[in-house]
C-alpha cells in the first residue's frame, strides 16, 4: 500500500506515530494508500526546519524569489495533467473540474510573482523640516496553511505562493483526505530552486493541528474548512497569540427575478449546484425563487437534471464525480430522506438513480418549497442537493440571505440593471454574483466570506493575502547637519 508523508526541510519523512488514515478512490471505494499522521514531535521538527530557512529565505532577494516562483508556475503549468489526473484520483471530481482548480492555482502563482509591486513601501521625502518617513513590509516568520478536502491543490495555493513572496517560510498541513497533490507540489517548488525548508507539509489530523495552534514558533495561521474547525482554530490560534484567518463553510443563495431569463438561470443553478458534486464552498446550494419565476424555474431545473452524466472522474462522458467518502455520501442522503417530514417536497431524488460498484456515488436531488427550520436549508449539505425556497418580493429575498448565518457567496439573476445594483449594495456577503453563479474573484482581488463563513478580519489571496503575510513598519529618519543640530527635549512637532 502505497504511504503518503512528511515533507520536512526538503526530504520525505515517515511518520512514527503508527496512526494513519485510508485515503480511497472515491470513483472505486478501493483504498489506494495510507496517509501517515503526524505526532507533537514530527511538528516540532517541520516548525524548527522552517524556522531555520526563514533567515536566509527573508534575506533572499525579490529578483530571485520572483526567479522562483515564475519557474515554479512553468512547472505547473506543463504539469496540469498530472496534477490533474492526482485530483481526480483522490478526490472524485472530473478531470476538466480537475484541470480548472489547478488554472486557477496558477492565478494565484501568478499574481505571487508580482512580489516586487506588492512588497512596495511608500515614501515621503520632508514630511517634516530635513525628516523623511517610508513604510516597509516585512514577512511575518514560519506560518501555516490548514486546508480542506475539496480544492486539495487550489486552497493550498492560496495560501503558499503569497507567503513564500512575501519571505516567510511555510507549513502545509493539507486535509488528510486527498493528500498527494500537494507532495507533487513541494516536488515542483524544489526543481523551480526554492531552498529545502521554506515549503514543508506535515500530514495529520487534530493532533497536527492543535500543535500548530500552540507552538510558539509560528506566526501566523491561515486556515479553510467547515465552520466549526473554522471558529475553532481562530479562537485556539488568536488565544497564542498568532495572526489567524479562519475561512469557513457557506450556504450560499441564488436569488431569481421573475424578470429573468429562466432558462439561463435554471443552467446556471444545475451548472453551480451539482459542479464537482456540490462540494465547493462557493456552490449553490439555496435557489430563492421570487414570486411567478418559481414554477417555471423548478420545471426548468427538473427537466435538466436526467441528462447529467454522474460517473468516474476519468471517464471523459461523465459530468459529476462521487463524493469523498460513504459517511459523507450518506450524510448527504439523510437531508433527502428528512425533507418530506419537515415539509419540504422533493422532486427529484438521486437516491434513486444507482451505480455499480462501491464507488461514493450520488445523483442529483432538487427539494422544493423549504424554509428556514429544515435542516436541508440550515445546515451545510456539501453535495448534489439544491433547496428551492419560494418568496414572494425582492425584501423577501434580501432578508432571508441577510438572516442566514452564513454570508460566503450570492447571486442575484435578472435583466433589470437598477435591481442588480441595489441588490450588490444591500446583501450581506462578501462575494456577489450578477448573472454569475459562482462569483469566485480572480487571483488578484481577494476571497472572503461574512459572518460564520471568516472568523478574521483578512481575506484570501490577492491584496488581502499579501497584508495577512506582512506586518508594516514605517521608518522615520533625518540626517542632521552637525552645523545646525541642537538639544531639543519638547515632544516631536510635525514642522
Ligand atoms: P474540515 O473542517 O473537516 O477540515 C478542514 C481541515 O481541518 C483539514 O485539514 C482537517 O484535517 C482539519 N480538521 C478537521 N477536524 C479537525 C479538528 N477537530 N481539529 C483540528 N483540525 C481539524 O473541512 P473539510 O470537510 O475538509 O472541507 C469542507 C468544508 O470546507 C466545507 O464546510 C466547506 O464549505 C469548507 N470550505 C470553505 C471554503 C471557503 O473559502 N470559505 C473553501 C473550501 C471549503
Amino acid at each position: 500500500m502505497k504511504q503518503i508523508n512528511h515533507v520536512i526541510g526538503g526530504k520525505e519523512v515517515a511518520t512514527s506515530s503508527g496512526r494513519s488514515s485510508p485515503v480511497y478512490n472515491p470513483a472505486t471505494g478501493e483504498t489506494t494508500a495510507l496517509v501517515g499522521l503526524a505526532t507533537v514531535d514530527e511538528v516540532d521538527q517541520a516548525v524548527a526546519a522552517a524556522k531555520a530557512a526563514f533567515e536566509s529565505w527573508r534575506a533572499t532577494s525579490l529578483a530571485k524569489r520572483t526567479a522562483i516562483l515564475f519557474r515554479f508556475r512553468e512547472l505547473v503549468d506543463r504539469h496540469q495533467n498530472d496534477i490533474a489526473a492526482q485530483l481526480t484520483a483522490e478526490h472524485g471530481k472530473v478531470l476538466s473540474d480537475s484541470l480548472g482548480e489547478v488554472k486557477r492555482g496558477i492565478e494565484n502563482i501568478e499574481y505571487a510573482t508580482g512580489l516586487a509591486e506588492h512588497l512596495k513601501g511608500s515614501f515621503s521625502q520632508e514630511a517634516s523640516t530635513g525628516v523623511d518617513v517610508y513604510s516597509i513590509r516585512q514577512p511575518l516568520g514560519v506560518v501555516v496553511g490548514i486546508t480542506p478536502f475539496n480544492f486539495p491543490s487550489m486552497v493550498p495555493m492560496w495560501m503558499f505562493p503569497n507567503a513564500i513572496a512575501a519571505g516567510n517560510t511555510f507549513i502545509l498541513k493539507p486535509s488528510e483526505k486527498d493528500p498527494s497533490v500537494n507532495m507533487l507540489a513541494a516536488d515542483l517548488l524544489a526543481q523551480a530552486g526554492l531552498p529545502d525548508g521554506v515549503f514543508n507539509i506535515v500530514q495529520g489530523d487534530k493532533v497536527a493541528v492543535d500543535r500548530l495552534l500552540e507552538h510558539p514558533d509560528i506566526a501566523a495561521v491561515s486556515f479553510v474548512g467547515s465552520t466549526p474547525i473554522a471558529k475553532y482554530v481562530y479562537m485556539a490560534g488568536t488565544n497564542g497569540g498568532k495572526r489567524v484567518q479562519a475561512l469557513g463553510g457557506a450556504k450560499n443563495h441564488m436569488v431569481v427575478l421573475p424578470d429573468a431569463d429562466i432558462g439561463l438561470a435554471a443552467d446556471a443553478a444545475v451548472s453551480a449546484g451539482y459542479g464537482s458534486a456540490g462540494e465547493r464552498c462557493m456552490a449553490i446550494s439555496v435557489v430563492v425563487a421570487v414570486g411567478s419565476s418559481a414554477d417555471p424555474l423548478v420545471a426548468a431545473i427538473e427537466e435538466r437534471i436526467p441528462g447529467l452524466v454522474v460517473g468516474a472522474g476519468t471517464d471523459d462522458a461523465s459530468q459529476m464525480g462521487p463524493l469523498i467518502t460513504k459517511e459523507h455520501r450518506d450524510r448527504v442522503a439523510s437531508f433527502i430522506e428528512k425533507a418530506p417530514d419537515e415539509g419540504a417536497t422533493v422532486v427529484v431524488d438521486g437516491r434513486k438513480q444507482t451505480f455499480s460498484g462501491d464507488g461514493f456515488f450520488l445523483a442529483p436531488s432538487l427539494i422544493d418549497n423549504v424554509s428556514p427550520g429544515m435542516a436541508c436549508y440550515d445546515q451545510e449539505i456539501f453535495g448534489p442537493v439544491l433547496s428551492v425556497v419560494r418568496v414572494e418580493t425582492y425584501d423577501e429575498a434580501l432578508k432571508l440571505i441577510s438572516d442566514n448565518a452564513y454570508g460566503n457567496g450570492t447571486a442575484i439573476f435578472t435583466r433589470d440593471g437598477g435591481a442588480a445594483r441595489r441588490f450588490q449594495i444591500d446583501v450581506d456577503a462578501g462575494m456577489v454574483g450578477i448573472n454569475v453563479p459562482v462569483p469566485v474573484p480572480v487571483g488578484y482581488y481577494s476571497f472572503g466570506g461574512w459572518g460564520d463563513s471568516l472568523f478574521g478580519s483578512s481575506h484570501a489571496y490577492g491584496p488581502e493575502g499579501i497584508n495577512f503575510y506582512t506586518k508594516a513598519k514605517v521608518i522615520t529618519s533625518r540626517w542632521p547637519d552637525p552645523s545646525t543640530s541642537t538639544i531639543d527635549l519638547g515632544f516631536p512637532q510635525n514642522v
